[in-house]
């Protein structure tokens, strides 16, 4: 109890430093293995407090791990900071970037990184006091948003001796994630063949875009026998220059999703099948260029339980009328089908989420209920297959505002991210020190960690010779 009230304190005192970070974060938006900015903050404060730190991992700059104690339990916390291109925004209710065509932190991950950040000061500043060992680790995660970062780190071992991992995520509702998410690979398939005049010799060409078009004929003659939980989505990035030209080059950019990591791997060898008689038919080669590739999240539950508890005790943040004002002015710019849609995806009535912003601490239920599956990604997968991983979301923007828009955008920067922000770090560190308190706890998630992962190895999704390209 002793060290769930050290670790509050500390950041009852050191709130407004991190909400500034947090916005000076948001000020300062760089996209996925640039964001120099965060980490330079980030590990000022890691060091100051004397955490050792590890930069590059993997080969990414701006991935690093931060280290502080000695012994068991290793607790890992996750922290991000990739910002989204394009969604430059104003802390307005009108579309009005900062900069035009620059990036924002859409994602919250401004507010994702401080909030870890702050729990691992303070439950080390809580430990120390206490005289308790225990090694608490931060991981600087970048490149989230394409779903980069964990996986190379993971590839290089620096999850494997955690006993726990802790992370959470700014939303639109405040509730314990115990949903799973798809397992996924992104791939590009490039396609080479002859260039000639198009009208004049077309039979001395051999066309590369022929080879992607009749891969993309296959892919949907595929999906009729995949299973319905499967995604596979793709653009063409390169179709060609000019139509009297055959295409000697080509590229189609495929994504393939599915609720199991082996299914992933299916689907795909079946795709690149496909590939290679597309190739055939065309007369043209072709090549892969894997991109990345992740697990689905393996949400465990036993450290959830422990999320809940402290998220139900501590209560959801309360927002000030002009914040609940600040919000209705966002969803008022998105058709009301939206919104309401949005609330029927959830299974929540408006009165059950508490009006624009969510003020109080739900059930886990819609796509983040248990068993459910959520069509969509994260590299946290590869983190929870690796060892008990747990998250939630806090409410930082309103509930019917997607992410990667950019109302989330000003909802983030503004003080409605800040005090989700605050939130998450509370409960991120009553759930180490809860942890820490309680052994047996940490020794009941391994043993559901085994079960659900029936001990099956992990095998990176990437390419062994693959290298980063951040
Ligand atoms: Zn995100």
């Amino acid at each position: 109890m002793k060290l769930e009230k050290n670790a509050l304190h500390y950041l009852e005192e050191k709130g407004k430093l991190l909400q500034k970070m947090a916005q000076d974060i948001w000020e300062h938006p760089q996209l996925g293995g640039q964001e120099t900015y965060a980490v330079k903050l980030i590990t000022e404060e890691l060091t100051k407090a004397g955490f050792t730190i590890e930069e590059n991992i993997g080969g990414i700059p701006t991935a690093f791990v931060a280290s502080w104690g000695k012994g068991r339990p290793i607790i890992g916390i996750l922290g991000e900071y990739d910002a989204l291109p394009g969604l430059s925004q104003q802390v307005l209710s009108q579309k009005k970037p900062v900069q035009e065509g620059a990036p924002g932190h859409g994602c919250g991950h401004n507010l994702l990184g401080v909030a870890s950040l702050g729990a691992a000061l303070a439950i080390k500043a809580a430990m120390e006091k206490e005289g308790i060992n225990g090694t608490i680790r931060y991981y600087g995660c970048p490149a989230e948003e394409t779903l980069i970062g964990k996986v190379f780190m993971a590839r290089e071992g620096v999850f494997n001796d955690l006993d726990v991992a802790l992370t959470w995520h700014p939303m639109n509702l405040n509730l314990v994630w115990d949903s799973s998410c798809l397992a996924m690979n992104s791939f590009k398939l490039n396609f080479y063949g002859k260039s000639a005049h198009a009208a004049a010799m077309p039979h001395m060409g051999r066309s590369a875009l022929d080879g992607v078009m009749l891969t993309d004929v296959g892919i949907n003659y595929l999906r009729e026998h995949i299973i319905p939980e499967a995604r596979v989505h793709g653009v063409i990035t390169n179709g060609g220059l000019a139509p009297n030209v055959v295409p000697d080059y080509a590229q189609a950019w495929y994504f393939v999703r599915a609720p199991h990591r082996e299914q992933v791997e299916e689907i795909y060898q079946r795709i690149l099948k496909i590939a290679e008689g597309a190739a055939l038919m065309s007369d043209t080669k072709y090549e892969v260029e894997f991109i990345a590739g992740c697990y689905e999240y393996l949400p465990n539950e036993t450290i959830g339980e422990v999320m809940r508890e402290k998220m139900e005790k501590l209560g959801a943040p309360q927002f000030t009328s002009e914040e609940k004002r600040f919000a209705q002015e966002l969803e008022s710019t998105l058709p009301r089908e939206m919104v309401e849609g949005a609330l029927r995806g959830y299974g929540l009535t408006r009165e059950e989420g508490g009006g624009s912003l969510c003020d109080r601490i739900l059930k886990s239920s819609g796509p983040y209920g248990k068993g459910k599956v959520m069509p969509g990604s994260t590299d946290v997968g590869d983190v929870s297959f690796l060892v008990p991983t747990a998250q939630f979301m806090t409410a930082g923007m309103p509930v019917g505002v997607a992410a990667h828009s950019w109302q989330s955008t000003a909802s983030f920067g503004s003080s409605i991210g800040a005090k989700a922000m605050l939130f998450a770090a509370k409960i991120l560190a009553l759930t180490a020190a809860e942890l820490i308190n309680t052994p047996e706890a940490i020794n009941k998630a391994k043993e559901e960690h085994k079960q659900v992962t029936r001990n099956k190895e992990y095998k990176s999704p990437l390419p062994n010779d693959l290298k980063s390209n951040l």
